[in-house]
């Protein structure tokens, strides 16, 4: 999902606002929310709905965002959905548009236990399908690549455990108001991107 978050924000020229990337920032600077959050971060469990939409609010009412923005891994429970309602509806905007990017329990396992990213550039790579050319180090800058702490099998295992009983329902929510786009994420992150940017364009 970050990753086609990203392109679709470079298509739209609109800021990809990551909850997993402020948090994971915070860990690094280890500020009050970061200390909080690592606890329930490695232990792939969700951070209170409190922590998250408050950083979400804050984050939206920066500039950038007055054309748009794209939440990426926000909202995960249904109190983060509805706080999405009302403060789109404070703010006078209209409903967002939901896209629901399903992938394969396999593959999804091996795409994140594979993953790398670049600690300067942001840059993904994944050991097993898009392999750097040097192990450990960014084509693109030389930065060192970063294996997530979560993104292990067990934490994963947690994390789907969080998604099923927390984040799934969501889908059934947004699906009868209708806002639901799905995207089959199992091929390759430009076939995706391609198909969502032109959903997108057209919605
Ligand atoms: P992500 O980078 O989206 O995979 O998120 C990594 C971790 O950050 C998750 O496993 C959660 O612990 C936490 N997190 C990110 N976004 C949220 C959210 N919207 N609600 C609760 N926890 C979150």
């Amino acid at each position: 999902k970050g990753t086609q978050a990203r392109e679709v924000s470079k298509e739209f020229a609109v800021p990809q606002i990551s909850t997993g990337d402020i948090l994971r920032e915070a860990v690094k600077k280890q500020t009050p929310l970061g200390l909080a959050a690592k606890v329930k971060m490695e232990a792939g469990e969700l951070v209170p709905d409190e922590v998250v939409c408050g950083i979400v609010e804050e984050r939206i009412g920066e500039a950038d965002c007055a054309k748009g923005f794209i939440l990426d891994g926000f909202p995960r429970t249904l109190a983060q959905a509805q706080f999405v309602d009302r403060v789109l509806e404070a703010k006078g905007r209209g409903n967002p548009l939901v896209v629901n990017i399903r992938v394969d329990q396999e593959v999804l396992m091996k795409r994140l236990t594979g993953r790398r990213t670049c600690a300067v550039c942001g840059e993904i790579y994944n050991v097993y399908y898009d392999p750097p050319k040097q192990e450990g180090v960014c084509d693109k800058d030389g930065g060192k690549l970063l294996h997530r702490a979560d993104d292990n099998e067990e934490t994963i295992r947690q994390r789907l455990v969080a998604y099923e009983n927390q984040t799934s329902p969501l889908i059934e929510y947004y699906r009868q108001k209708n806002l639901l786009h799905d995207v089959d994420g199992n091929r390759e992150p430009e076939v995706v991107a391609e198909e969502l940017c032109h959903f997108l364009k057209g919605a």
